[in-house]
Formats: C-alpha cells, structure tokens, sequence
C-alpha cells in the first residue's frame, strides 16, 4: 500500500545508526515536512542539527498526503470565521499564503524537482447534494472577507455536474519529492538525518534523548512527530482519524486540473503525471480511528469508476489527521519546558501548517521574533473554543476503555481466526491481539496500549492494530508504526 508519490522517488541517502553518544544544538524528531523545513534555517543559521527519524524521509503523513497547497481549510473558511471571527479568520490566511510562498521559494532556490504548480482550488456542490446544507455563499462570503481571490462557477472542468466556489493561486506538489529534496539541501549544510532511527525517550529536563543505539544531548529538542510522543495535555481533546486514497488511470485522457474539494460528502481530486503516466486520484472514507471501514478503498473505487472513464486502478494508500479542539494547529514551546517544542492539530491541511511550523520553531530556538507565534502557540488555552471537543473526546476515550476492558469476548478457540485476519480476546482474564498470517501463523501480542493503556482495535484494511484512544498504531509485529507511543505492543508472556 504505497502511495502514489513513491513512484520514481530515488529516497535520500542513509546514513549509519548512532553507535555512541553525540551532542548537538538542535535534536528533530521526524523527517516530515515540518521537521524538515525547521531543519533548514537552523543549520543555515550555523546551529549543528541532527533529525531523527523512525522510518525514511517523507514517509509519514507527508507522504501520505494529496500534496495540495491552500491558504484556506479544507473543511471551510466559513466555519473558522464563526468560530473565531473576521480577525482571526484573515490572519490564518495570511500565515497560510506565506507558508506556500515558502514552499514555493524553496523550491526555486534548491531546484526541488517536484511538480509544483499554481493552481486553482475548487469548493463543489452537485445536484445530488445541493440542498444538504452546504452555504455556499456563506463560505464565498468569508474567503473575501479574508482576501482570497474567489469567484462563483458554474463549471469546473469535472466530467459531472457540479458548481460552486473557484479560489485562484493556490498550488500542487508532490510532497514526497518536496521533502526528499529539502532532505538533500539539508545533507548540504552539514546536517545528519538518521533515518530507521525511533527515538525512544526524551528527557527534556535533562536534553536527552535515547535511540535504540545511542543517546543524544540536545540544547533544543523538536517533536515533529505529527503528534508529541508520549504522554502530552493536547492528546486530551484530539479526535484521530484516517483517510484513504486510491489512484486510477482514464481511457479518455482527460484528466481534471486543480484542487477540486466536492462536497457530496467530503471527497477531494486531483491529478498527476509521472513520466507519460497519468494518474487521478480521489481521497475521501475518513473515519475516527478504530471504528474501521473494510470497505473504503472499495467505496473509492466506485466512486471514481461511476463518475469517470476509469481504465485502471493504480495505487492505494492512507494517512492519519489530527484535529486540535479549537481549529488551529498547537506549535512551539510545550508546557513546561523552554527547550521543548512541538507541531500538531494539522487535521487535513498540515503541508502547509507543518511548513508554518517549521518556520515558527526555528524563529523561536534561534529567538528570532514571528508574526505567528502567539496566534498558533503550543501552551495557548481556549476553554470558550474548544470546551465542546474536549469533552466528546474525553467521553469517547472513556467509552473505548470502558467498553473495549469490559466487553471483549474470551476466546474459545484461535481456530475461528482465519488467515490475514485479527482478533482482540480476553485469554486468562489478559487482553490479547491475536493475528494469524496469510502462511498460518499465529501472532498473539499485548492488546494494552503502552501509550495510556487504551486496548487497540484490529485494521483489516492495513493489517494493524490501532489504538481508538490517542491514535498510536503498530504493526502485526506490534512495532510502532505512528503516533504518540514510544514502545512496542508487548509480546505475549513479556513486555518490550
Ligand atoms: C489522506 C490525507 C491527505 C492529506 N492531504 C493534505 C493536503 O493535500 N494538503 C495539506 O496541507 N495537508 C494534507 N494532509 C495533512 C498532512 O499530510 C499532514 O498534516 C502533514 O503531512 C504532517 O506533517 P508532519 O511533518 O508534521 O508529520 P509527518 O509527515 O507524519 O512526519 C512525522 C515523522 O515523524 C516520524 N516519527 C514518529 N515517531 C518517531 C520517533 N519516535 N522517532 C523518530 N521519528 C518518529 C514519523 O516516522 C514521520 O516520518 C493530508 C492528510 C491525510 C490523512
């Protein structure tokens, strides 16, 4: 289940694991788009930086993304401007369109073979859904109260009627290429990128962190991570959810241009090309994570082959989103410590708040004054806007611990569990996960969550366990494969 954007990708160089100690100004943790761009002005500013990722460059939510870039939210100005007003509304758009001019400046000036391009994003009603509450002119109302460049049409260039808001000068990448690209820009200035290199633990009191194979001290410690690992206050209020994607080829070549965002409900389009390949792809099937969806790269699919002349299915992939309970993104300094930073509550919309990210981060560690720092700031507390989501939240994490301790059922027999599928039982009062391989193996591992001891819930679709709670997710190894856990599901009779 690659994405579509590994197609050519050449990954960045490796480098050899940490074998000892090593001391540097600046520790980053992930190698995604806003662990990167942070990296950037750090080491130019002559600071010695060392990023560390768990798996290679680019392969996290980054990779996983549409790759579009919008000075808006893709769920809508409109709710933003009601939420916190014209003021606010504005400002977020203004960090925004800088952030893409960012990207775009860098691409330019480091020659970043990645296809971006200016384009417009399209908000669409169809005939289906015209009337399911989508205002329209509300929404065309606050894009112009924020500045953006908007206009009404009719038509949008999709092979189906639909119509609905057209915003000039946003733009399209693909993301992978982007980062692989700052990566090599970054081995440039001298910086070191450990890539299949999981931080396991960071002590912020004492600067440390500790890999499998070594330690580092660290003046400055960056969690760009998409959420903090361990154990942090903003996990209290953030739903966790997956999206998924599936690429396709047309018979009739005629490929959309732009971001199209259709809102019958939520799907997104987009085209790309690889060499004389043509490729569009649609992304929509979110769902919380834990409540899994087997049939959503299906859904897709059809999606696709009932509104286009679909020749092929090409690739399928998904990614993660976290949704902060007040609609902004958390970044910079964390509660408590001055040389700890992170970047999370990007929800779908995080390329160009991870690169808004990044720039705030290094502005702070090099003490250099931001525009945006207070507005999007880590440690803000916004009780009137955000006081609804916590409390969802908190009872849904309830819910999952009460319901998933209590309810789930004994196992009277591993036979029932058929190949390529998983199961959570109850075995001598313990909660296992038990997994037998497409060959017949049987994997049994800890069901407890090691991150806040949720118990984690089978993905058929991906062949992972995942925890509803907090969205930490682990292989059927029960190795980490994202989110706030730092160790391993145990294996059964053991611990990691
Ligand atoms: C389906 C989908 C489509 C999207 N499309 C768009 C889009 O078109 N436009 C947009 O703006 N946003 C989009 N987003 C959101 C966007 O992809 C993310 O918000 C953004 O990529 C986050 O970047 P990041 O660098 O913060 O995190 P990531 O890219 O996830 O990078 C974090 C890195 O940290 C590493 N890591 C984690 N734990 C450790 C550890 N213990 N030690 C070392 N490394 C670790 C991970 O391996 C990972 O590489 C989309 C999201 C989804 C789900």
């Amino acid at each position: 289940m690659q994405a579509i954007w590994t197609l050519g990708s050449k990954g960045v160089a490796e480098h050899p694991p940490l074998v000892e100690d090593a001391e540097v100004d600046v520790a980053i943790v992930g190698a995604g788009i806003t662990g990167l761009t942070a990296a950037l002005p750090l080491a130019e500013a002559g600071l010695k930086v060392m990023v560390l990722e768990a798996g290679t460059v680019g392969g996290g939510a980054t990779g996983g993304s549409t790759g579009n870039l919008y000075a808006t939210l893709a769920s809508g100005q409109a709710p933003l401007r009601h939420k916190w007003g014209d003021e606010v509304a504005a400002e977020v758009v203004r960090a925004r369109t800088g952030a893409v001019d960012h990207v775009e400046a860098l691409v330019q000036r480091f020659s970043i073979d990645c296809q971006f391009r200016r384009q417009p994003a399209y908000r669409l009603v169809t005939e289906e859904r015209q009337h399911a509450g989508h205002d329209l002119n509300e929404e065309l109302d606050a894009l112009v109260s924020a500045g953006l460049d908007v206009e009404m049409v009719e038509e949008s260039g999709l092979p189906f009627d639909s119509w609905g808001i057209r915003i000039a000068h946003q733009a399209q990448f693909n993301p992978l290429r982007y980062v692989e690209g700052l990566a090599d820009a970054l081995l440039g200035e001298g910086v070191l990128i450990l890539q299949h290199s999981p931080v396991r633990e960071i002590d912020a009191d004492k600067g440390r962190l500790r890999t499998d194979t070594g330690s580092i001290s660290a003046k400055h410690i960056i969690q760009a991570t998409h959420t903090p690992k361990g154990i942090s206050l903003v996990q209290a209020g953030m739903p966790v959810s997956r999206e998924y994607a599936v690429s396709a080829r047309l018979r009739s070549g005629d490929y959309p241009e732009g971001i199209f965002w259709v809102l019958d409900p939520f799907h997104s389009l987009r085209s790309y090309r690889h060499g004389d390949d043509h490729y569009l792809m649609v992304i929509g099937e979110k769902h919380p994570l834990g409540h899994h969806q087997v049939e959503a790269y299906r859904n897709l699919r059809d999606y696709l082959d009932a509104r286009f002349d679909v020749e092929s299915f090409a690739q399928q992939w998904s990614a993660q989103q976290y949704t902060s309970p007040d609609g902004l993104p958390y970044i910079g300094r964390m509660h408590g410590h001055d040389n700890l930073c992170m970047a999370t509550g990007f929800a779908a919309d995080g390329l160009v708040w991870g690169t808004l990210a990044g720039m705030i981060i290094a502005d702070q560690v090099l003490e250099r004054d931001n525009p945006w720092e207070a507005r999007f700031g880590a440690r803000r507390i916004t009780p009137g806007k955000s006081a609804r989501q916590y409390v969802k939240e908190n009872v849904s994490v309830t819910k999952h611990m009460v319901k998933d301790y209590l309810g789930t059922e004994k196992l009277e027999s591993v036979e029932c569990i058929g190949p390529g599928q998983g199961r959570v039982a109850t075995v001598d009062g313990e909660k296992l996960a038990i997994h037998r391989t497409e060959a017949g193996e049987l994997k049994v591992l800890s069901a407890v969550c090691p991150h806040m001891k949720c118990i984690v819930h089978w993905n058929p679709s991906e062949a992972s366990w995942d925890c509803p709670c907090h969205g930490s997710r682990f292989d059927t190894d029960g190795e980490v494969i994202e989110g706030p856990a730092y160790h391993s599901l145990a294996k059964c009779g053991g611990r990691d």
